[in-house]
This record gives structure tokens, C-alpha cells and sequence, in this order.
């Protein structure tokens, strides 16, 4: 018996992106999904930013949208003026990154890994940045020197074995810059892994180019780990580019970060991260809001990142359920945290409850 093979895949028809904006309607597809056009053509004055969000009546309904104040994009981007508001419990540097650097551009703090900074440039500057101390100022940059010193400090440390290169968007670094720190650290062999932690795949999916994602197939394994906070963020361009590096074989990881007004609701996160796996992006952290300086406005409770657990685990796939972390202030990193699952323990009986809230006893030999 013959079987009817249907290769018509439509995942990607469900993913939708908001009509282009008035100023770049005329623009071609071929200067759109270009990413060095896309970076020409930056927001980057408020002039230009009212020719996006304020069009004409008629326009009106077609660009609703666009007139969302409580918009998730927006909320991400425009700056208002909880950023002026600076709390005393708030830190420069959260996560004491510049105290944990051997060499600058290295935050060397878990036993077997590192972060190594390679720009501090980035295609969209998000309101809740943790390194907003650093990242755009054109004087702290990762200069060709302080490259040099970071691989010279990798490549003397055998413990090392995983690598994360950040910034900044470390894919605002061109293509042969890139190759160029992932050949070096391929040739190191205590190197097993490294991560590219870009945000590229929602600010500038673009940028992941064809050219760009065969090079990476170069120096694999290379895992990719990316910062989706909203599902309106993933766009049919957000899942080209995503399936351009699944297809290069690139494992992708998603780290969101917890935001009042953004993503405080089980029901957000959970269509998020349906919509990350079938872009094939495993969620992977879900970030308590670092005590940064100015973002105290989009701090959540404790509480609300483990009620989003709660809804999550049993309720849906595992591979929707991220971990929970803060990244403890001080430099003490990532604590994850869980709904307390455990009711009671006597001895070697322990009592559980499930996501249901039913209880069940397991007993050790
Ligand atoms: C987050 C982080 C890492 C990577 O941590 P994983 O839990 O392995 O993802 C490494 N170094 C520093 C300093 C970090 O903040
Ligand atoms: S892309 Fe990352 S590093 Fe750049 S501004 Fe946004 S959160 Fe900060």
C-alpha cells in the first residue's frame, strides 16, 4: 500500500509580522531583508521614531498596532521616565561582571566557563539592559587589544571549556571578525563549546545571512542563545532566521527576562514558548529582573516568576518549561527557584504534590 507523503510544511504560515512601517513601505524586499539596510536605517532620534508610531486616519485601523502604548516592542525600547528613576538599592554593575575580570572583556566566575565581551554595540538599545553601564558607549568597546587579551587568557586556561561570547550584540561584530575569535577558540583544545548570546534574532533576524549561518557550520558545535520576550516577537522573519541556524545545526536557547506590563502572565510565556519550540528554540532561562539602575519599574515580584513556573510545569511539554533564575546581585550567580513541590519529609517518606495540587507519597529503600 502506497502512503500520500505531504510535504507541505506550514508551520511557518502561522507566524505573522506587522505590516512595514509608512516611511519604508516603498522599500524592496531585497533592501528589507538586508541586514546592513535594516542597520542604516536604525530609529535613532525621536523625529524619525514619530514617523513610525503616528500615521494617518486611514491608516489608522491598519496600523492599530503601532498605537498600543502598552505595546510589548514598545515597552521594550522607548525610553520613559522610569529610567530616570534610580533607586538606592539599585547597582551599576548587578551582577559585579567588572569585578569577576581577570583581563577586561572576561567575566570569569563559574569553575569551567566564561563570558567574553566583544562589542558593546547593538541594533535596538533595550529599556531593561543589565549592562546598559556599557553597552552603546563607544569609549568601553572591545578594541582589537582587549581581544587579543581575552583569547591570550582563554587559550591559557584549560579549565575553561565553554565559552560564552556576549557584549553587547556580539552579531554587531561583522562576519569576519566573527570567524575570526570562532577560529581562534576552535583552535583551542580545551574549547569544547561556545555560545553566541545575540539578540540579533529579534532585533535584526536579518542579520543571520545565509553566508553568515554556513560559516558557523565551520566550527560546531556552536549553540546560540537568544532573548525573546514576547510571542509578538516572533515574527516570519524572527523564524527564517531561526530556521536558517537549526538548519546550519546550530542548537539554539532562549533566555528571557522576567517584565511587569511585558511578560508577568503564565498565559504570555506559555504562547511564547510554544511559539520558540516550533521556531525550534528551546526555552532555556527565565531571568528574574537584575537590580540594574533605572529598570526598578519593570521589577516583578518573586512571586510572579514562580507562579509562571507553577502554570507551566505539568500543564504543558517540558520542553516549554524553562528554569527560573536570579542572578544573585554580588556576583554570586545564577539561583534557580521552584514552586515548593515538597509537602512533607519523615524519614525516608517523602510527601509530594503535583501540579494538580494531589499529593503522593514516595518512600526510599
Ligand atoms: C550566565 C553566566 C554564564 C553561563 O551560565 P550557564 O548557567 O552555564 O548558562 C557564565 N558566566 C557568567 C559570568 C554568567 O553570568
Ligand atoms: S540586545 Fe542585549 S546587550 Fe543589547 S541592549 Fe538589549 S539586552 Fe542589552
Amino acid at each position: 500500500m502506497a502512503f500520500e507523503i505531504i510535504t507541505k510544511n506550514t508551520v511557518r504560515d502561522r507566524f505573522t509580522s506587522p505590516p512595514r512601517p509608512e516611511i519604508w513601505k516603498d522599500s524592496t524586499d531585497k533592501d528589507w531583508n538586508n541586514w546592513i539596510w535594516q542597520q542604516q536605517k536604525r530609529i535613532k532620534s525621536m523625529d524619525q521614531l514619530e514617523k513610525v508610531i503616528h500615521v494617518t486616519e486611514e491608516e489608522r485601523n491598519a496600523f492599530a498596532e503601532s498605537h498600543d502604548p502598552n505595546c510589548p516592542i514598545r515597552l521594550q525600547s522607548v525610553p520613559k521616565k522610569g529610567e530616570l528613576n534610580i533607586l538606592p538599592t539599585d547597582l551599576e554593575d548587578p551582577l559585579a561582571e567588572e569585578r569577576d575580570m581577570p583581563v577586561p572583556g572576561v567575566t570569569h566566575r563559574y569553575p569551567d566557563r566564561v563570558l567574553f565581551y566583544t562589542t558593546h554595540n547593538c541594533p535596538v538599545y533595550c529599556r531593561h539592559c543589565t549592562r546598559k553601564r556599557k553597552v552603546s558607549d563607544p569609549s568601553s568597546s572591545a578594541a582589537n587589544k582587549q581581544l587579543e587579551d581575552g583569547l591570550a587568557y582563554i587559550s591559557s586556561h584549560p579549565e575553561i571549556r565553554d565559552v560564552v561570547i556576549s557584549g553587547g550584540d556580539p552579531l554587531s561584530n561583522s562576519d569576519d571578525r566573527l570567524e575570526y575569535i570562532l577560529s581562534r577558540l576552535r583552535a583551542m583544545d580545551h574549547i569544547e563549546v561556545f555560545r553566541l548570546g545575540t539578540r540579533n534574532l529579534v532585533t535584526l533576524p536579518q542579520r543571520i545571512t545565509d553566508a553568515f549561518a554556513s560559516m558557523l557550520k565551520k566550527y560546531h558545535p556552536v549553540f546560540v542563545h537568544t532573548h525573546f520576550n514576547h510571542p509578538k516577537e516572533c515574527t516570519q522573519e524572527a523564524f527564517d532566521a531561526c530556521a536558517r541556524l537549526a538548519d546550519a545545526g546550530c542548537i539554539i536557547n532562549n533566555q528571557m527576562v522576567l517584565l511587569k506590563g511585558i511578560n508577568d502572565d503564565p498565559k504570555v510565556v506559555k504562547l511564547l514558548n510554544h511559539k520558540l519550540l516550533m521556531m525550534r528554540v528551546r526555552p532555556y532561562y527565565i531571568f528574574q529582573c537584575d537590580m540594574s539602575q533605572g529598570i526598578s519599574h519593570f521589577r516583578t515580584p518573586i512571586e510572579t516568576g514562580l507562579n509562571i513556573i507553577e502554570h507551566l510545569r505539568g500543564w504543558t511539554s517540558g520542553m516549554a518549561v524553562p528554569h527560573y533564575v536570579v542572578d544573585a546581585p554580588g556576583g554570586g550567580g545564577k539561583i534557580p527557584l521552584l514552586p515548593d513541590y515538597l509537602v512533607k519529609r519523615d524519614g525516608k517518606k517523602w510527601v509530594f504534590r503535583n501540579y494538580q495540587r494531589k499529593e503522593f507519597t514516595y518512600i526510599e529503600p
